[in-house]
């Protein structure tokens, strides 16, 4: 089962407001409101949430300032910034303060959505795709470590799963070693680590593959990656 992600909506505008908490509660997320910048200081200082969408024009304190705030403190909760259609410069302004991506105003609640997903799926792939879910012809069953293919049932690493996760919260796109190694190990890159990765992904291949000779479900990208097709 998909976890519930938790989103704090900051919006003055009421019309607003009560425009995205009905759709972000129709599409199963639970949702959080404050009116203004001083409401939403006072909820998160209390509460976490999986993301914050946060206009950037707000009574009290602004968008800008308070996503400045929070980044200078530590949080690392995701923001989507909602920005009115000629505040260009703001809309920059809000990913060099530490804005995860902005959407300008009057923005289809589809698109909004659409960016949301992709912003949980970046930071965290375990929510994308919840702790069991069909991986290629198989399932995958995350807390007991284990997949499944025609009732044969293969055991995983802890590490395994985390690299199934990651390829299937983002599936067809090829992912680069470097980004694989940042998500899943959730370090920099090094010669050492390369080769790390490579014996992780040889061995989940001898697992999980029909040929691991000739991968089809973690493929190789010559000179790119790896992608997991769907
Ligand atoms: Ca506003």
């Amino acid at each position: 089962m998909k976890q519930k992600a938790s989103i704090l909506v900051v919006e003055d505008e009421q019309k607003i407001r009560t425009a995205l908490l009905d759709f972000l509660e129709f599409h199963g997320f639970k949702v959080a409101e404050a009116v203004d910048g001083l409401e939403a200081e006072r909820i998160v200082a209390k509460k976490q949430f999986d993301l914050i969408l946060l206009d950037l024009m707000l009574p009290k304190i602004s968008g800008e300032q308070l996503c400045t705030r929070w980044r200078r403190d530590g949080l690392q909760t995701p923001i989507i910034m909602l920005t009115a259609k000629g505040q260009e410069n703001e809309k920059v302004d809000g990913l060099n303060i530490g804005a995860d991506d902005y959407i300008t105003k009057p923005f289809s609640l589809e698109e909004l959505l659409a960016r949301m997903n992709a912003v949980l799926r970046r930071t965290d792939p375990a929510r994308a795709v919840g702790q069991s879910f069909e991986f290629a012809d198989l399932e995958v069953d995350i807390p007991a470590l284990k997949v499944r293919r025609e009732g044969k049932e293969i055991e995983i690493t802890k590490r395994e799963a985390a690299i199934i996760q990651y390829f299937a919260a983002n599936p067809n796109r090829v992912i680069s070693r470097e980004e694989l190694y940042k998500e899943v190990w959730e370090e920099t890159m090094t010669e050492l680590g390369t080769r790390t990765m490579d014996m992780h992904i040889a061995k989940l291949r001898g697992k999980i593959e029909m040929n691991s000779g000739e991968p089809q479900i973690i493929k190789t990208v010559r000179g790119a990656g790896y992608k997991y097709e769907t």
